[in-house]
Order: C-alpha cells, then sequence, then structure tokens
C-alpha cells in the first residue's frame, strides 16, 4: 500500500468511524434467504472518499473523484483502471463491508479472488496453491502500473463439517449450494470466486466441474481417490479456475485434445502441465498461438507453427508435449516425435492426434488464453462496467446462468498421478 493510500485509508476509518468502508445498513425487507447476498452489496452506497471535497469532479463515476484518481494513479475515464472488473473504488478503498485492499487488492493490477473451502482431511495446501498463484504471476498480461502477471488471491477459509460434508454432491449444483450457503463469506460475493474441495459429485469419478463457462463457482473432486497429487490438485483448480474465466476444452471451443492447444485447459495436460523454461509440470494456460494443424501431414521436424505475436523461438520454449496421453520428446518448434518411436522422422505421415479415430482432420489455430479471460465470471464481479453510483445489478449470485457443465477430465483412480 502507498503512503498515500494508507494516509487516506487512515483518514476514512477517522472521519467516518468505520473500517474501511463499511456497508450501509440494510434493508432487511428486501432479504429473502436466496438472494440476501446480492441484495446486501446491490443495497450498499459508496461513502465519500477522504480527498474528494463535495461535488468534485467524477469524470468516470466511480466514486474515486478525478483529484484523488490523480494521486492514486487510476484513470479518470475509466472505473475499472486494469480491467479485472473490480471497481477502483472497491480495489482501493473495500466496500459494503470489505476490505479489498487488505486482502491484496491492487487497482492498478489485475486481481481474481477465490475464497476455498474443503472437507476434512483436503485442505489445499500453500504449496499447491502456489503452483497455481505462480501460473498467474507469470501470465504475460500487461497492467497499467506497468508489471506482467495477475495477482491470484486464494483465500482458504473453513473446514467443511463432516456433518456437512455430502461424500456425493448430488445433484452437484443443489448440494453445492446447501454447503455455499452455509459457508461461504456473504460479503465477498460481488468480488469471489467459491471453489470448493469435495470428495466426489453426481455418483461419477470426474475431478471437479464449473458452474458454466464464465461462473462464479468450481468444485475439485479429487476426495474419492485419496485427495490426488499436489500436481492433480494444482492442475484441476487451474483447470476448473479456467472454466470460471471463460475457457473451454479447444479454447475458444469444445473440442478436447487439440494437439496444438497447448493449454492445461486441454484434458492432455490437466494432471501434467508442460516442460517450460527447463521446468516441468508448469502449469499454465495458453500463452501462444499455434497454426492451423492438419493430422494428415504430420511433419515431426517441423512441428507446430506459430501465429504472430507468438514466434518459433516462443513455441521452442514449450516441452513436454502429450499425444494420446503419451509425453514425447521434443518441443513445440521442431523435432517433436509425434508418433513416439525414439526416432525424428524426415516425412511427414498421417495420425490421429485428437483422439477421435480420424487421421484426416485440420484443427483449427489456436488461442493465447491468457489475453481472452473473461474477468467477471459470467456475472458482473466488481459492478465495475456499470458505474459506481447505480446498483450491482446482480441480484442472485448463485443463478449465474451456466452454459455449459460438462465434467470435467474423469480420473483414472487406478492410476493417480
Ligand atoms: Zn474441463
Amino acid at each position: 500500500m502507498s503512503r498515500l493510500h494508507k494516509t487516506l485509508m487512515t483518514a476514512s476509518v477517522a472521519l467516518l468511524g468505520l473500517n474501511g468502508c463499511g456497508g450501509a445498513d440494510l434493508p432487511e425487507a428486501e432479504t429473502t434467504a436466496s438472494t440476501r447476498q446480492g441484495v446486501e452489496v446491490a443495497t450498499a452506497v459508496p461513502l465519500p472518499v477522504p480527498g474528494c471535497p463535495a461535488g468534485a469532479l467524477d469524470t468516470d463515476g466511480d466514486a474515486v473523484c478525478d483529484i484523488v484518481e490523480a494521486l492514486l494513479g487510476t484513470s479518470p475515464t475509466n472505473p475499472d483502471t486494469d480491467g479485472d472488473r473490480l471497481n477502483d473504488y472497491a480495489e482501493s478503498f473495500g466496500f459494503a463491508g470489505l476490505d479489498l485492499t487488505t486482502l491484496g487488492a491492487n487497482a492498478r493490477k489485475k486481481d481474481i479472488f477465490i475464497e476455498a473451502d474443503y472437507y476434512p482431511g483436503l485442505q489445499p495446501t500453500q504449496a499447491m496453491l502456489n503452483r497455481v498463484i505462480t501460473a498467474f504471476a507469470n501470465a504475460p498480461v500487461s497492467n497499467p502500473d506497468g508489471s506482467t502477471g495477475i495477482t491470484l488471491h486464494v483465500v482458504v477459509d473453513q473446514q467443511i463439517a463432516a456433518a456437512d460434508a455430502d461424500s456425493d454432491l448430488n445433484p452437484v449444483w443443489t448440494d453445492f449450494d446447501v454447503i455455499k450457503a452455509k459457508y461461504f463469506t456473504a460479503i465477498r460475493a460481488p468480488y469471489f470466486h467459491y471453489m470448493l474441495f469435495a470428495n466426489r459429485y453426481s455418483g461419477g469419478n470426474s475431478s471437479g466441474i464449473s458452474r458454466g463457462i464464465p461462473a462464479h463457482d468450481f468444485v475439485v473432486t479429487l476426495g474419492f481417490i485419496g485427495g490426488g497429487t499436489e500436481l492433480q490438485q494444482a492442475g484441476t483448480l487451474m483447470h476448473e479456475l479456467g472454466h470460471n474465466i471463460g475457457l473451454r476444452h479447444g479454447g475458444t471451443d469444445d473440442s478436447n485434445y487439440k494437439p496444438n492447444y497447448l493449454s492445461i485447459m486441454n484434458y492432455e495436460y490437466q494432471f501434467y502441465g508442460f516442460g517450460i523454461g527447463g521446468l516441468n509440470n508448469v502449469l499454465d494456460y495458453s500463452r501462444v498461438k499455434v497454426a492451423a494443424f492438419n493430422e494428415a501431414s504430420v511433419n515431426e521436424v517441423s512441428a507446430f507453427a506459430p501465429v504472430a505475436p507468438t514466434t518459433e523461438a516462443d513455441l521452442a520454449k514449450i516441452s513436454g508435449l502429450r499425444i494420446n496421453n503419451i509425453q514425447v520428446v521434443g518441443n513445440a518448434s521442431t523435432n517433436l516425435d509425434f508418433n513416439n518411436d525414439g526416432t525424428i522422422q524426415a516425412a511427414s505421415y498421417a495420425k490421429d492426434l485428437n483422439r477421435n479415430g480420424t487421421t484426416t482432420d485440420v484443427i483449427p489455430a489456436s488461442q493465447n488464453d491468457w489475453l481472452a479471460l473473461a474477468y467477471d465470471g459470467g456475472g458482473q464481479i466488481g459492478f465495475a462496467g456499470t458505474g459506481f453510483n447505480r446498483d450491482l445489478g446482480r441480484e442472485e449470485l448463485y443463478l449465474v446462468a451456466p452454459e455449459k457443465m460438462e465434467p470435467c477430465l474423469t480420473v483414472d483412480a487406478s492410476t493417480p498421478r
């Protein structure tokens, strides 16, 4: 926190007698069991910012006047300077009883917040979380403060009581909501994704599921295989979070196992990650755009081709590629042993690389996932787009319509890795 920021915060508390930007009194009459959390925030109003005289110009209507925006280095013409769908006011001063600044929010650098609750025995370790936090920190995403990366905040919150830890969430979202209603911290509703580390859902053997694409909620269900390894947990967390922030199994589409889609959203990589820069099992969304790929003409020497601004040098950094559940030698740029026969063949050949039984697919170019993220989680996280002085406009945090609820990677419990 900057000195200016501390000064403003201190002044806020002193002048207003509040902790950060405490919420306004709430009209109980409008509160119902199903909409309570959304309504609380929707009816809260921003408190005056210290340093903003009455009537001070606030060009972007985010309740931070232009004078203070200049001091904070935030944009006077954009209520969400860093584009993470968290409003400049909320990121700088907190809102409705939640001090996002204390939690590490930065109005000039992209933030994503998750509350994590867990079944007994499934508490996420910091080492596991750090694998994902590091992936986001290394994201090729630029910020107004000159930095790159995204700050992922995972607040590990509560263990679900044994009596509430339904061994099979079935139907998954009905049972999930029973737990969420009891354990999720209500004032976090407009800002946080909610993640549950649980046992199993819908009677199946799937590792997890997102409530939609994009969405606010997701479940990691590795309890039924004893919790899974650190890498399985981290990979699944990042995969389901990826759905929460708009990514599909094929990036922009639902086509899985696309060989030129080098992302943890591709099932081929959920439990493994990539080799990047000499490190193994690095979790990553796609950071390269790879050209269309013709299964009828696989060439091991030339491997994949980049689409600008991605370069051959960018592809060359990525190894640990997997074809049909086998890790093959080589890198994405060159000398990639697609058929895992131990030699690099000069002649092209046809091969099924996406597990659909044909060798004739022309797989479209992939995307750079990191530049395609949906930060609003399908709702209006942080209500940055609506202008501050309006209501939240998101009446029910649970009712984000899922576009898709396909189970994610079915775990082979016989060979946990
Ligand atoms: Zn998935």
